[in-house]
């Protein structure tokens, strides 16, 4: 260990759609429900995936809240101001690299959340644990793809249809 003393790494918030990526390509819950292979072994992302994962399925906002919170802490993320070129940037700074990741990961989150409490989740479907960013217009999205919701839709069709005795 010889993190004490060294320079603060700088992080910014990731693209929400790059959270997203990550959080289906790495997380255990949608590649056991799913049935999938996680694209490598990588232990650091499978955990961001799955510390991030559990945020996307908790339905309420001040659960979502305290652990978005907790994890800001807990990497020990703070403002900071970076040099860029001429110009001077606004950022964000951990103490300690293995953190960056996680902070990041976090803080897109508390970015998203901040501007659209609702607007994210866990895929409804059956067969599948992805999460998703609700973009649509009305904020009803239930459903991380086309596929899954019509492969849901088909799905409780036939299920009513053998309750109903045909
Ligand atoms: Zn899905």
């Amino acid at each position: 260990m010889r993190y004490s003393g060294g320079m603060p790494i700088p992080v910014q918030p990731m693209a929400i759609a790059a959270l997203v990526a990550l959080v289906n390509d790495w997380g255990s819950r949608p590649a056991e429900v799913g049935h999938r292979e996680k694209p490598d072994a990588d232990q650091k992302k499978s955990h961001v995936a799955d510390r991030m994962h559990a945020i996307f399925a908790d339905p309420d906002p001040a659960g979502r809240a305290a652990a978005v919170t907790a994890i800001l802490a807990e990497t020990g993320v703070r403002p900071g101001l970076t040099v860029t070129g001429e110009a001077l940037v606004a950022s964000w700074y951990v103490p300690r690299e293995r953190d960056a990741l996680l902070a990041a990961a976090a803080l897109a989150v508390r970015e998203h959340l901040a501007a659209h409490p609702d607007r994210l989740g866990v895929c409804h479907d059956r067969h599948c644990a992805d999460v998703y960013v609700d973009a649509s217009p009305a904020g009803h999205r239930r459903f991380c793809s086309l596929t899954c919701q019509n492969r849901s839709r088909v799905a409780s069709f036939r299920e009513r249809k053998r309750q109903a005795g045909g």
